[in-house]
């Protein structure tokens, strides 16, 4: 399977690494939308979070946790952040990956585009 996300997690693939968990990894976007900008994604590959089942229950709750860390270890814990899961083409998911967006360092405007 050719999956970039998929890369990053086994290394093959570069990135800026912030974290790692048992069930997760963390990196910043390529392509920051906001000062702050990182993915964290799951060891494991699932396309989409429409495929999730009750099983993955301590993954996600890795994935929030962990972006409640970065949130703080970056300086926006106070101020304020998102985390956002893009869900199929028409919300804007790009890479069949399953990963959660933490965004933060400016205001945000809602409702998002
Ligand atoms: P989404 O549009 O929700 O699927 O988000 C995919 C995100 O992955 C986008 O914000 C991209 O900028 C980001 N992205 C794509 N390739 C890489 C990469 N090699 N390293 C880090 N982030 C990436």
């Amino acid at each position: 399977m050719d999956c970039i996300f998929c890369g990053i997690v086994d290394r093959s693939l570069p990135a800026e690494l912030l974290h790692e968990g048992e069930h997760i990894v963390a990196f910043r976007d390529i392509t920051p939308q906001a000062p702050t900008h990182v993915l964290i994604v799951p060891r494991q590959h699932i396309d989409s979070v429409a495929e999730l089942e009750g099983a993955h229950g301590e993954m996600l709750s890795e994935m929030i946790l962990a972006a409640n860390t970065i949130a703080q270890q970056e300086g926006i814990g106070d101020a304020g952040y998102r985390l956002v899961f893009n869900c199929g083409r028409a919300a804007g998911q790009s890479v069949d990956h399953v990963h959660l967006h933490l965004l933060g360092g400016r205001k945000l405007g809602w409702p998002p585009g």
